[in-house]
């Protein structure tokens, strides 16, 4: 294989199946009449900011729709323990897993064993392309990459500066550009997820 196609095919490790904005832009409904059963969610910089403790009231009602419509919840962060699990309560989450180590497929597995749901029914939603949208695509789920809550993430900054690269990248391969939300393949409801 030719070293431009290998980068190619690297690249589209980090495409997600939707861009959007924000997690209060997703279509629950139509997550839903695409055959999701579980969504997988980032906690941090994707439902909240990484500075602040307090889930938001959007974030308790998104968390209320997605079991609503009868969808499993699973919180998936690489944060500590103590942040994520008292995140967990206060947003009304029951499933949640802390030091995921995203892109990692470690915890990946453990949940999968634990919630076995297809590839094809579950969606993961974060803000990052190299820990969240990777670690979908190498596990053979959809994906929803949404903007982040807050561009300083209280995290490295070598995780900053590989995310700005991969955007670069993808952007030159006319493959994602930051800001362009879409719904990627899956058209105006999501019909093909
Ligand atoms: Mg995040």
């Amino acid at each position: 294989m030719s070293k431009k196609k290998k980068g190619f095919l690297m690249l589209n490790y980090f495409k997600p199946s939707i861009y959007l904005e924000s997690y209060k832009k997703i279509n629950l409904d139509s997550l839903r009449n695409s055959g999701i059963k579980l969504v997988m969610c980032d906690m941090d910089n994707t439902l909240i900011g990484w500075n602040e403790r307090i889930p938001s009231p959007n974030v308790i009602n998104f968390v209320k729709s997605v079991y609503a419509q009868n969808m499993e919840f699973v919180l998936f962060s690489n944060n500590v323990r103590s942040r994520v699990e008292n995140f967990a309560k206060k947003a009304g989450i029951k499933n949640y897993f802390w030091d995921c180590k995203k892109p990692l497929l470690g915890k990946m597995k453990f949940v999968r064993k634990l919630l076995p749901y297809k590839e094809s029914e579950i969606v993961l939603i974060g803000d990052q392309l190299i820990t969240d949208v990777l670690v979908a695509n190498r596990s053979h789920i959809k994906s929803i990459l949404i903007t982040p809550l807050s561009r300083n993430d209280g995290g490295s900054k070598l995780v900053g500066f590989l995310e700005n690269i991969v955007f670069k990248r993808l952007a030159q391969k006319n493959i994602l550009h930051e800001g362009f939300y879409n719904e990627g393949e899956l058209g105006g409801n999501y019909e093909i997820l």
